[in-house]
């Protein structure tokens, strides 16, 4: 394959405004709506979509597939981890006069990059999504796959060298909208918090395992003795706001608790609310294999959140909610062991207990009187042993003691 694109080599090159490709790329639809009429295994070429991972264009045409399919805007740079940019829009078209109608022509203003004010550039819409064409560290399979399947497409009909027109098209806007990398703050947070490690509000006694970015701590009032929060030693308010390595390191705890509950038969739920709460708290609570079935979980939350209203969604197991939620909006978030996930995004009066009402109620744990953390509350004595017994457990899964 003789695609060859230099571009990313210019620091001052943000993208193109229209770019026409003949196939679709590849995997356009990863993270967004779905097409409808296409194959999504044979459909668009793994060329394609690089070409566009680089090129950045602000709106990308394809019409072979002789479908017409508008995908939501998509994101070009990492949220909270690099400078925001311009988004992309994918639009398929039909063919001209087609038998059944479809869309084949598309009608829109644009005033090119190089006269539009570079916070004007990179305002997001509200729909807007992740970029299709980024892999995050846990979709590591389906980047090897997605390579593989560039390697192996045969030799487009097309040649691609943009070295030759760089420098000529691009205007400085003189707004100095080029910023270099912005020194990374540390949040704090506003007030007293309960849950910054550091904060003398916080009760060290409730922690079993302190890892680099995270800790682990037995939650107060649990919904049963080995319910606990993964919560980050700093001040964050919600997953969403998480830096990468902050992730990686909840992800690792997930993945020891994961370990130690199953060893007691158990497996867990966690979930997350993103609302009148000003630090994460990442709730896992353990149930024996025996009370239910995955499947059983997720069908009483989705069914108790339509008895209040609310309408909890399943989301895409790779999808991270990052690429879903801005960060600032309250959301509530369940994620099942089989990596399933549920997701309402919050308008207003959301019932603070939700996630554990559903968890203590009939259908699953059947322990309706524990669903208020107040009404399971202990004494620092009993808290303190229930601590110690944890920890000796889960010793033998915990990589943070491991060197
Ligand atoms: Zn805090």
């Amino acid at each position: 394959m003789s695609l060859k694109v230099s571009l990313t080599s210019n620091s001052k090159f943000k993208g193109v405004d229209i770019l026409l490709t003949s196939p679709w790329p590849k995997e356009v639809w990863n993270y967004g709506n779905a097409p409808t009429d296409i194959d999504v295994k044979t459909c668009g070429s793994a060329s394609v979509a690089s070409l566009a991972a680089t090129l950045k264009p602000r709106y990308h045409f394809s019409a072979l597939q002789g479908a017409n399919y508008e995908r939501l805007p998509y994101r070009n740079h990492l949220v909270l981890q690099e400078n925001a940019q311009h988004v992309s829009r994918f639009i398929a078209l039909a063919s001209v006069g087609n038998p059944g109608k479809k869309k084949y022509i598309y009608a829109f203003n644009i005033v090119p990059m190089s006269g539009t004010d570079s916070a004007e550039l990179v305002k997001q819409p509200l729909d807007v999504t992740e970029n299709p064409y980024r892999k995050s560290g846990k979709d590591e399979k389906k980047t090897q796959r997605s390579k593989a399947l560039e390697e192996e497409e045969p030799a487009q009909q097309f040649f691609f060298d943009l070295n030759r027109q760089q420098g000529k098209k691009r205007q400085s806007d003189g707004r100095g909208g080029h910023q270099g990398k912005q020194p990374k703050k540390h949040p704090q947070p506003t007030g007293p918090c309960w849950f910054c490690l550091a904060s003398p509000e916080v009760e060290k006694h409730l922690v079993v395992s302190i890892g680099e970015h995270c800790y682990v701590a037995l939650a107060k009032g649990g919904l049963t003795s080995d319910h606990v929060l993964i919560l980050p030693i700093g001040h964050y308010q919600a997953m969403v706001d998480l830096s990468s390595d902050v992730v990686e390191e909840c992800e690792k705890y997930k993945a020891s608790l994961k370990k130690f509950y199953k060893s007691k038969a158990k497996r867990y739920v966690m979930f997350e609310r993103n609302y009148r709460s000003q630090h994460l708290q990442l709730q896992v609570v353990p149930l024996p294999l025996s009370c239910c079935a995955t499947d059983d979980i997720k069908e009483s939350f989705i069914v108790q959140a339509q008895e209040q209203n609310i309408e909890l969604l399943e989301i895409p197991v790779h999808t991270d909610i990052k690429q879903i939620v801005q960060p600032g909006t309250p959301y509530f978030y369940v994620e099942l062991d089989n990596g399933e996930k549920l997701f309402h995004r919050i308008k207003k009066n959301f019932p603070l207990q939700f996630g554990r009402e559903v968890l203590a109620s009939e259908a699953i744990l059947n322990i309706p009187t524990r669903a208020d953390w107040r009404a399971c509350k202990l004494s620092q004595d009993e808290e303190e042993s229930q601590v110690k017994a944890f920890r000796k457990d889960f010793e033998p899964f915990d990589f943070s003691l491991e060197d």
